[in-house]
Parts: structure tokens; C-alpha cells; sequence
């Protein structure tokens, strides 16, 4: 069936990501495909990043570990461990993150298997705080974690947690440690250890200013138009009639809204670009659709495709969302195309 939403995906944006955000680290790179891969499509991801040389990919849940092809039996870590309805699937090592996701892996059979470990050195969230190490005799530890609060600023903790986690180190001993997301690559080659794990740099976010000009964009949001119509001065245009025209207008219907992640923050504020002309979204955003203002190109007809301007770093900006929102939020009835 013909979907008039797509997201045109850059394989070789996503495979130069991975080899920036190695290079830049020094050390091998994982990815993580959690969220559908940050909204992408975690299918594609992950087979083009395994081509690429990637070994390491990191989810959530057990469910997303088992939803993603191909995925089963490569190097999954599970991000939220081992709780207490979950049953591990092979290939795939849970990221334990307290004494009593410790306890339950030592009582299950799979407690002959390597397991990933998450120690909390300041973020508190997920993980053992360091006076619970003592809990982790016995184990077969493939990897251990922790994750930084503040990577994307210019922070003490960050400092501080890289002191904490040198000192797990002496403490623990383990095949492999790991501590930088996206943001912790570009704070410098002391927080890459021995493996980082990038998520949004890999989809073309920016996490850092360092990153810019090295991380290229990934996604293109592209939709279709449903109509376009004449509005004369003085006539108003959407929900809430928020915008009222000045000039008599051409007025582009686009298929897209809020329910796929085009938020209604964009209103009035974003745009879509139609021959390298801005044509600015004018009214409310609402759930399945868009007016923009194409009044500058005449040729636009319904039934042409216009690209949305998704500049990850200045949507966030404007919309005063994340750039993991933006990406992440895209739904599920985009066509993604990789190609
Ligand atoms: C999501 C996640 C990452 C990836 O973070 P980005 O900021 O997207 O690079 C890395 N480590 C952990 C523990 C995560 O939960």
C-alpha cells in the first residue's frame, strides 16, 4: 500500500558515523538500536552496522532484543537487565543493575554465562553503587559499565565519575570496561576505555559542538501533499485559527502531523523545503497533517514530495525538545527507506 510519509535513511551517513565516533574514541565502537534504533528502524541499522565491523549493540528490554532481526545471536547487551518476569535468550547478556538482578542471575542456569554489569558512579539511576561490588563474586563478567549524567555539558561529574569508574577498575576485574555514550566520545580519549557505546551520534545527532562538521545527517523526513489551496487575506488557517493570513497565500496540505513525531511544537516554526525555497509551517501542527506557505513555488503540485527541515541540532533548538525526542519520536508510519 502507497504510504505518503517517508524517512529516507543514509546508510553511508550511519556506516561514517560509526567509523567517526571509532576513530574519534580510539577504541571499538557498540551501537545502541534501542527504540527501534533512535526511531530509524533497528532492523536496518543493525545489519549495516554489522557489515561495518560492529559487535556490540545494546537495548532495552529482552523484547527488543528478540524483535530485532538477525540480532539474536551477535553481541546484544540488554540494558535493563535480568528483572524478575524475564527470561534470557541466548546469545544476549544482560546488563545487571543491582544486587537483587545479581542475585536472580546467580540463581538462574544461565549463571555459567557471561554477563555485562552496570556500576552507578554518579548518575543514579540504573546500577550497583560502589560499596555493592562485593556482590559480584563468582561472576563471569564480560563487560563492565557505567554511564555518564552530564556528558553532554561541561560538568565536574563528568570528571568525577571518570575518577569513580578508574577506580572500579582496580577493584573489579572484568574482559572489558565501558563508560562513553555519543556525548562521552568527544569529551576525550580518557573516557573511551576499552568500548563506547554511541547511540545518537550514530543517527546524525549532535551530542557536543565538538561534533559538529564530523557527525553527518542521517534521516530525511519527506511527505507527501494532499492539496494545495488559495487562502485569501484575512482568512485563518488550522485548529485555533492561530494564524491569520496578510497577503492572499498558496498553501501547501502535507501529509504529516504529530502523530508521527512532527510535534505540534513545530508549529509556526518549522518549515519544509521545496526547491531550495523555505516555505514556513504556518497554524497548529495537527495529528495527521501540515499547512506550509509554498506561495514563493508556483510549480509545487498535489501529489509532490517536499522535505520537512529536520536539522536535529536547530529543531531541537526551536522546539525546546531533545534531540533524542526528535528522533526517537518518529512513528511508525513513515515508509523508511535505506537506499
Ligand atoms: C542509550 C544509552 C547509550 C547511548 O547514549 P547516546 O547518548 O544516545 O549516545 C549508552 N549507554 C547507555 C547505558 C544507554 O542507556
Amino acid at each position: 500500500m502507497h504510504r505518503p510519509l517517508r524517512l529516507r535513511c543514509d546508510p553511508a551517513a550511519l556506516v561514517r558515523n560509526y567509523d567517526v565516533l571509532r576513530k574519534t574514541s580510539g577504541v571499538e565502537a557498540g551501537a545502541a538500536v534501542k527504540a527501534n534504533g533512535y526511531g530509524l528502524g533497528a532492523d536496518e541499522v543493525v545489519s549495516l552496522l554489522l557489515r561495518a565491523g560492529c559487535r556490540d549493540f545494546f537495548v532495552s528490554t529482552w523484547w527488543e532484543a528478540a524483535g530485532i532481526r538477525g540480532l539474536a545471536d551477535q553481541g546484544v547487551a540488554v540494558l535493563h537487565g535480568l528483572g524478575p518476569d524475564d527470561q534470557p535468550l541466548a546469545g544476549c547478556r544482560p546488563v545487571l543493575n543491582s544486587v537483587d538482578q545479581v542475585a536472580r542471575w546467580k540463581a538462574s542456569p544461565y549463571v555459567t554465562e557471561p554477563c555485562d554489569i552496570m556500576v552507578d558512579t554518579g548518575i543514579n539511576r540504573l546500577g550497583l553503587s560502589l560499596s555493592q561490588l562485593d556482590a559480584l563474586d563468582g561472576l563471569i563478567i564480560h563487560t563492565i559499565h557505567s554511564h555518564l549524567a552530564c556528558a553532554d555539558q561541561d560538568h565536574p561529574l563528568n570528571d568525577l565519575q571518570l575518577q569513580r569508574f578508574r577506580e572500579v577498575r582496580t577493584t573489579i576485574s572484568a574482559q572489558r570496561f565501558s563508560l562513553a555514550n555519543s556525548a562521552g566520545v568527544f569529551l576525550g580519549p580518557e573516557f573511551a576505555f576499552d568500548l563506547v557505546r554511541p547511540g545518537l551520534a550514530l543517527y546524525g545527532g549532535i551530542p557536543r559542538p565538538e561534533a559538529r562538521n564530523h557527525i553527518s545527517p542521517v534521516a530525511k523526513l519527506e511527505a507527501q501533499v494532499l492539496q494545495i489551496r488559495s487562502v485569501r487575506v484575512g482568512e485563518s488557517i488550522g485548529y485555533n485559527a492561530t494564524f491569520v493570513a496578510d497577503a492572499d497565500l498558496r498553501v501547501a496540505i502535507l501529509n504529516i502531523g504529530y502523530a508521527d513525531g512532527y510535534w505540534r511544537s513545530f508549529s509556526a516554526i518549522g518549515a519544509a523545503w521545496v526547491d531550495n525555497v523555505r516555505c514556513p509551517v504556518i497554524g497548529r501542527v495537527s495529528m495527521d497533517l501540515v499547512a506550509i506557505n509554498v506561495s514563493d513555488v508556483a510549480s509545487l503540485a498535489e501529489g509532490d514530495w517536499v522535505e520537512l527541515d529536520f536539522d536535529l541540532e536547530s529543531a531541537a533548538r526551536q522546539t525546546r525538545m531533545s534531540q533524542y525526542e526528535l528522533l526517537t519520536g518518529l512513528g511508525h508510519r513513515f515508509e523508511r527507506l535505506w537506499s
